[in-house]
């Protein structure tokens, strides 16, 4: 996805974002560190008071491989009870990471949990997860770009690209 099209679509989600909580004054909840470059492009169009928090978990070891075990780096430091919860992440993939950080914020009693996600990788999905908000929907490749990495490189670069496999 080159940096035009990545523009279109989150004017396209912000768009969707406002009309449904623009007098809702929800917390954002960014899931680190993949989704940091389109949660800033997110909030930035958006126009009304929201709170922004952050998570991290780590399913992804070194490389592409996903080591399937979920490592929680970061948890919330403010509750979310009773309020208007969006969780923005980069990439739902086998949706094992999504679930397990959905089923710890809907312990927490917000008054609504929804999921705005960049990229669907739906032939990969191993848990069923609803994504509310939707950028792109992709084919099995691993990506890199836009906040995405590969073994912490790549993050920097403005467009979604594939990474070729090694020769
Ligand atoms: P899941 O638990 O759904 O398999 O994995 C979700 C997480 O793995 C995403 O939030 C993302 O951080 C990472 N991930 C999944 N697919 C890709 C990919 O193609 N590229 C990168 N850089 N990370 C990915
Ligand atoms: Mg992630």
């Amino acid at each position: 996805m080159t940096r035009a099209e990545i523009e279109a679509k989150v004017d396209k989600l912000a768009t969707q974002v406002r009309r449904d909580y623009l007098d809702r004054n929800p917390v954002l909840i960014c899931v680190l560190k993949g989704s940091f470059v389109f949660t800033a492009d997110l909030v930035r169009r958006l126009d009304f008071p929201l709170e922004i928090e952050f998570v991290q978990l780590s399913s992804y070891g070194k490389g592409t491989e996903s080591s399937g075990k979920i490592k929680v780096e970061k948890y919330l430091r403010y509750p979310i009870e009773g309020r208007d919860v969006l969780v923005t992440e980069d990439i739902v993939d086998t949706g094992i990471t999504i679930a397990f950080l959905l089923d710890y914020l809907r312990r927490e009693k917000p008054a609504s949990l929804k999921l705005c996600a960049l990229v669907d990788k739906p032939s990969r999905r191993q848990v069923q997860v609803a994504i509310d908000y939707l950028g792109f929907t992709v084919p099995d490749k691993f990506l890199v770009g836009y906040g995405l990495d590969c073994d912490e490189n790549f993050r920097y670069l403005p467009d979604i690209c594939v990474l070729e496999e090694q020769p």
